[in-house]
């Protein structure tokens, strides 16, 4: 990261940064090589210390479609926004805090580990991890994770 000054390192800080933020969007790769980059809701957790987020949403689609040549993925959130004004418009700034990474997605069939992703995904939102969830509707539902093999976080903290 070119501005070290404003890149976070600690991992809480980290966590916290994802905590905060309500939608991640994703990016995978389409069929003529362009980024395909969608908004999605997400959750994660730390599995033998790496980060896993998690996702859900119909099974067709594009991005299923996409998922299904090419499992490699990547992801932006950001949250904190906050314009800060100046009297010149070279003054103007913009506060954010924001990740980003990459990894693979796995996309697993069994009911019990699409329900854990479905309750990480209520978790973030909630705080709450013990939803049931009608077995019709989990089948109908399809549930993925990105296995994340590395992340960064920045902050622009603007006073
Ligand atoms: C804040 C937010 C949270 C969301 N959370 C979820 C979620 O948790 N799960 C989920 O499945 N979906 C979610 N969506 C919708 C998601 O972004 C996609 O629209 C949806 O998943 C369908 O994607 P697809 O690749 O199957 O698109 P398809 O329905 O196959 O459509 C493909 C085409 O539609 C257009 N398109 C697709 N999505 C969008 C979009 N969001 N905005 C504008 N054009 C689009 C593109 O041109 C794309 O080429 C969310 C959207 C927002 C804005």
């Amino acid at each position: 990261m070119r501005r070290k000054d404003r890149e976070v390192t600690d991992g809480a800080a980290m966590q916290k940064i994802l905590t905060e933020c309500d939608c991640c969007r994703l990016g995978l790769v389409d069929e003529e090589g362009l980024a395909y980059i969608l908004p999605l809701n997400f959750g994660w957790e730390e599995q033998d210390g790496r980060l896993v987020l998690w996702f859900h949403g119909a099974s067709a689609g594009k991005k299923i479609a996409l998922l299904q040549k090419n499992l490699l993925a990547s992801f932006e959130m950001d949250t904190g926004h906050r314009l800060v004004p100046g009297s010149k418009a070279e003054e103007y700034t913009f506060a954010y805090r924001s990740v980003m990474g990459r990894g693979r997605v796995e996309i697993p069939a069994d009911d019990a580990a699409k329900l854990h992703g479905l309750n990480c995904i209520m978790a973030h939102y909630t705080r709450r991890a013990d939803w049931t969830v009608d077995p019709a509707m989990l089948r109908a539902t399809t549930v993925f994770c990105l296995r994340v093999d590395a992340w960064t976080a920045k902050e622009h903290k603007v006073p």
